[in-house]
């Protein structure tokens, strides 16, 4: 039996039917780019995924986790080893309350952050409210501290139950989460399975009209009607990617089917037919040009899998 056999035989017996082989990574992500993975697998639950981390790990396959992909650029060439794609809607639960009003609620990393959102509304639980309008799974927003408003999830985090390189399932507290703009400090390979997000009881009238108004106020200054992966640079200390990036005259820009947006400069949009090549190309291009122009650095948000930049300190940039 060669190895490819034995490897899917053995991924099967543990997640039977669910997979796939050089399955194309685009459409699992926003901007639709991306080539294939060696092996996509979606585990169904805890078990499954700690069961096929631990054969992975005998087999020496490198793995990724996977979220929504609202926050990947995946390199037209694909991804070696294994995907493991966390998805799921088992729904949060209350697992403890406080008495100065708080809640304790337990979410598996596969859940949409959008039905959570959902969620808090429905049960008149408030604090997830400035996550409206981030798609991603809930995973996902904790590895990536997903926020705006000056708020972020690593805010609400109690915990989070994580499944190391080595196997071991670990409960980490808020004192052992290093939260920092949009990032967490996790190990490589480590993976996030559920934790516990500290809720407010709170009217729901009152959480419906603030994620209202929260939406209505981001809907207009993002382009949604084309596939991207929000913002690209994180802001620098004191700064706006998004301004530096249309005053050094950028935006609109396109390279290949891909266009730095007319409506937002920080994001990057696929017009169709875009190579993760046409937007490493004008990431290149926007890091260069705010260097040379304002002596900035501007840091990727996006997570570049596959991919690299241009490091900016060519001899021809100084
Ligand atoms: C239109 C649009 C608007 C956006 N607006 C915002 C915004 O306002 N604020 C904001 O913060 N972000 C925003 N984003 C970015 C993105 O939605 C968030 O970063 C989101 O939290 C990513 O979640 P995901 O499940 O899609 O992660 P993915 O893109 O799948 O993965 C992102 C990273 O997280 C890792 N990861 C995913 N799940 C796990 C896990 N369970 N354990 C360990 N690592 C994991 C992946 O390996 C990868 O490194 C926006 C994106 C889009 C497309």
């Amino acid at each position: 039996m060669s190895r490819k056999a034995r490897l899917k035989a053995l991924w099967e017996g543990v997640c039977p039917g669910r997979v796939k082989e050089n399955e194309p990574l685009g459409p699992y992500t926003t901007l639709k780019i991306g080539g294939p993975a060696e092996w996509l697998i979606e585990p169904l639950n805890e078990r499954e995924t700690e069961r096929i981390i631990a054969l992975a790990r005998g087999e020496k396959v490198p793995w990724r986790v996977l979220g929504q992909g609202s926050n990947l650029l995946v390199s037209d060439k694909g991804i070696k080893g294994l995907v493991i794609r966390l998805w799921s809607r088992e729904k949060p639960r209350v697992v403890r309350t406080f008495s100065d009003g708080g809640v304790l609620v337990e979410v598996t990393a596969g859940y949409s952050l959008s039905n959570l959102v959902r969620y808090g509304i429905r049960e008149g639980l408030g604090g997830l409210e400035f996550l409206v309008g981030i798609p991603g799974s809930v995973g996902g927003a904790w590895a990536m501290n997903a926020g705006s408003y000056g708020r972020q999830i690593g805010d609400l985090t109690h915990y989070l139950i994580t499944l190391s390189p080595k196997g071991t399932l670990t409960r980490k507290g808020k004192k052992d989460l290093a939260f920092a703009y949009r990032s967490l400090d996790l190990e490589p390979g480590e993976i996030i399975l559920s934790g516990g997000l500290k809720l407010k009881v709170r009217p729901r009238e009152e959480i419906r009209r603030e994620t209202k108004r929260l939406w209505s106020s981001r809907k207009n200054t993002q382009p949604w009607d084309r596939p991207s992966c929000g913002s690209v640079f994180k802001n620098p200390p004191g700064g706006f990617a998004a301004r530096l990036i249309e005053e050094a005259g950028l935006k609109g820009r396109k390279k290949g089917g891909a266009q730095i947006s007319e409506v937002h400069a920080n994001f990057i949009v696929n017009l169709g037919g875009a190579k993760a090549g046409d937007v490493v190309a004008l990431m290149n291009r926007i890091r260069r040009r705010v260097w040379s122009r304002f002596g900035i650095v501007l840091e990727p948000e996006v997570k570049l899998w596959g991919c690299r930049l241009k490091p900016l300190w060519t001899a021809g940039n100084r």
